[in-house]
């Protein structure tokens, strides 16, 4: 079974058109499947929209949260409610085409665990918008080791990976990040990005750039690094700048006393940066280690217990 997660956050208008699309696409696919709708604290009629929905529709399972936590929370309850076989979580705006799930289980039903939805173009969006994202996607993509300009949070995981990725300790998490990151057989499949029909975008400029910066904040402890090396840059000042008043002071050309306050103040300058820099190297560790992300995952084991199954699984494509 073809579990489907989508996150709503008021989003009254969508939630019946969505659960129609994405059950017709389905059905008419052949697919068994379930609709897991979490309604993210909305102030609006989400909630009772959802709910005639699941008591029309036995495909339906509602969520609901006490109030806004966030679409990454609701993306993780929202799998950890599901119970198919493999998951997969799109918007409830439909700017995530339900024909692409279709091609996603296929891809899942070859072998594939994890498979992403790649934005072939990012819809409308303005200049400022799509530079920001850029910069932000560059800094992503290289704590993540995985080229993530074009990611999603459209994404189909097979059991395993929703199980690593809910088994994860963390409380910060960026699901398209650590989607990857989890590793397994991934695919991607290209999908164009809908506009929107109904309702407006959630966010807001100020809420992305806090989005941003809490997420390359939870990827990566390259900014604190920075500190250190700018440190480096201003000893470097330092000594250059230092023979300079040197000389000058030798040769008699410098104010009186000058030379002093310039030398000291360089070095005590970078002298701090540098330790800064070092002390945050120490938390960056601390940081790591109170994640508790684990060193590593398995994705399949073969042992006494199941070497006779596991051959013959492997053999068989996996029924849904
Ligand atoms: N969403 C959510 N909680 C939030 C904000 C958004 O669950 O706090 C959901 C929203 O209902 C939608 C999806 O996340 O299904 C994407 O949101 P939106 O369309 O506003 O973002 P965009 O498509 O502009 O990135
Ligand atoms: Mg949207």
């Amino acid at each position: 079974m073809l579990s489907v997660v989508l996150p709503a956050y008021n989003e009254e208008r969508m939630v019946a058109k969505a659960a129609a699309e994405v059950g017709r696409v389905l059905a008419g696919a052949g697919i068994n499947y379930e609709l897991v709708f979490v309604n993210d604290g909305s102030k609006d009629g989400t909630w009772e929209e959802i709910e005639k929905t699941a008591r029309h529709d036995p495909h339906v399972t509602a969520l609901c949260f006490s109030r806004n936590f966030g679409k990454e929370a609701a993306m993780l309850a929202g799998l950890a409610g599901a119970s198919g076989d493999c998951c997969a979580v799109m918007d409830c705006d439909l700017q995530h085409p339900p024909e692409t799930l279709v091609e996603m289980y296929r891809l899942w039903e070859q072998g594939y665990e994890v498979i992403e939805g790649v934005k072939r173009s990012r819809g409308k969006e303005s200049i400022m918008h799509r530079a920001s994202a850029g910069l932000f996607y560059r800094i992503i993509s290289k704590a993540a080791k995985v080229d993530m300009s074009r990611a999603s949070d459209f994404k189909l995981l097979d059991r395993r990976a929703v199980d690593a990725l809910l088994a994860m300790p963390e409380r910060n998490t960026f699901f398209r990040a650590l989607s990857s990151w989890i590793g397994f057989r991934t695919a991607s499949v290209e999908f164009d990005v809908r506009e929107r029909t109904e309702g407006e975008s959630s966010w807001s400029t100020w809420s992305l750039v806090q989005y941003a910066v809490k997420n390359i904040v939870s990827f990566s402890t390259v900014p604190m690094q920075c500190v250190t090396v700018a440190g480096f840059f201003v000893l470097l000042l330092a000594v250059v700048i230092g023979l300079q008043s040197l000389v000058k002071y030798f040769s008699g050309r410098a104010v009186e006393g000058f030379t002093t306050v310039i030398l000291l103040l360089l070095i005590i300058g970078s002298v701090i940066m540098i330790s800064l820099g070092i002390i945050g190297y120490y938390i960056a560790k601390i940081y790591e280690e109170v994640k508790g992300r684990p060193r590593y995952l398995i994705s399949r084991r073969i042992d006494r217990s199941n070497r006779e199954e596991a051959g013959a699984a492997d053999q068989l494509p996996r029924q849904g």
